[in-house]
């Protein structure tokens, strides 16, 4: 018997990189940071391989390794790299990584000579987003110390790269102006003599509304897990995570009863509260208290007053509520039932959010579609 659940439908992420595959003439990264945006790393990593992705996506070293040690042996790229990492153990299983300095360049150098084999690397420019890459200053500098590298044997440039600011936002300016920056910028490689295998930039948003930022490969993430990086379309995505938990508990009350911590929630009427134990510690925003919605013998209700770490209460008039019953927070949407937008939007954050905070390690994750 279970108490409360994260469910992941597989099918549903293999689903969902078959659309994203479909849409573009580029190959698919399936970018699995953050245990696979709280899906898992390696089950999401599998079914995204399933769908048909030929490249993975990962923020840190420690990541990567991850997949690695998991089975996993398609390319690999890491691109949240911190000096002094043990990054020759990277290279010795060869996952990619990025570069965008001069530093960073030659600590890839530095692990290629401790591991005894070529570094295969990406170097990164920033286009716009002042966040990771090299400025277009520092570019030719990079390229051609790159291709220094490269045509001693230490490292292989297999990609050039960058990030986009404003693709949830289809028609932004900056959208084109990044796209004229990334071909300036490998003009500048192709000066040095860099012809890189992998030009990429496309995160979700672009994978699915710009064709003009697919070029060889996109980097989709949240739309892997059938959430949409644009809100008011679903692009044909399935939500892969369900987060549910069984009723602990249910009482009748008096009207006027004060409900959880301040009391900031009393009771209109004579009712039945039901208690969920689900709370901020398993990833429920404590900003949800109040207006948080919560799927319950067959209607969808708001938490009533704060939540707790590992509790929230819901007000059920007189419907037939028993403990045992099971309460959704999020899901498919499918039955009527709240989303990770619908949460998202009453918390005031996006739902990439909402489903990374419950891949916390309490709720167990469950698994639905696995292929043996
Ligand atoms: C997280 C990330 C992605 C995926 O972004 P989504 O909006 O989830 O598709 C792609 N590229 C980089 C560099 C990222 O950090």
């Amino acid at each position: 018997m279970w108490q409360a659940e994260v469910r992941i439908d597989l099918d549903a992420i293999r689903g969902n990189v078959a659309r994203l595959r479909a849409g573009t003439t580029a190959e698919v990264m399936a970018v699995v940071k953050a245990d696979g945006y709280g899906h898992g790393l390696l089950p999401a990593a599998r079914a995204a391989l399933d769908g048909g992705a030929t490249w993975l996506g990962v923020c840190t070293l420690d990541e990567a390794l991850a997949l690695r040690r998991g089975g996993i042996t398609v390319p690999v790229l890491a691109w949240l790299l911190a000096p002094g990492l043990p990054l020759h153990e990277g290279v010795e299983a060869q996952v990619d990584l990025s570069a965008a300095s001069l530093d960073q360049l030659r600590e890839l150098v530095e692990a290629a000579e401790q591991a005894g084999r070529t570094a295969r690397i990406h170097l990164k420019i920033d286009t716009g987003l002042s966040r990771g890459g090299a400025t277009v200053t520092e570019w030719p500098e990079l390229v051609e110390a790159a291709a220094k590298a490269q045509a001693e044997g230490s490292v292989e440039v297999v990609g050039v790269w960058s990030h986009l600011v404003y693709a949830d936002q289809p028609d932004h300016p900056t959208i084109d102006q990044q796209v004229s920056a990334f071909h300036d910028a490998l003009a500048v490689a192709g000066q040095a003599g860099l012809r890189p295998r992998y030009r990429h930039l496309a995160n979700s948003a672009a994978t699915l509304t710009r064709p003009d930022t697919h070029f060889d490969l996109v980097r989709p993430g949240v739309a892997v897990y059938g959430l949409s990086p644009i809100a008011g379309d679903t692009f044909g995505l399935r939500p892969a995570m369900t987060a549910r938990a069984r009723v602990m508990l249910v009482k009748r009350v008096p009207a006027g009863t004060g409900v959880s911590y301040g009391h900031t929630y009393h009771t209109q009427r004579e009712t039945t509260l039901a208690v969920v134990p689900l709370g901020y510690a398993d990833g429920v925003p404590r900003h949800a208290s109040g207006v948080g919605p919560v799927r319950l013998a067959g209607r969808n209700r708001t938490i009533a007053g704060r939540v707790c770490m590992d509790q929230i209460v819901l007000d059920c008039g007189d419907d037939p509520v028993a403990a045992g019953d099971v309460a959704t927070l999020f899901g498919s949407g499918e039955d009527g039932g709240p989303t990770a937008d619908d949460w998202a939007a009453v918390v005031g954050t996006i739902n990439y959010e909402i489903v990374t905070r419950f891949g916390s390690v309490r709720v167990p994750r469950v698994y639905d579609g696995i292929r043996t």
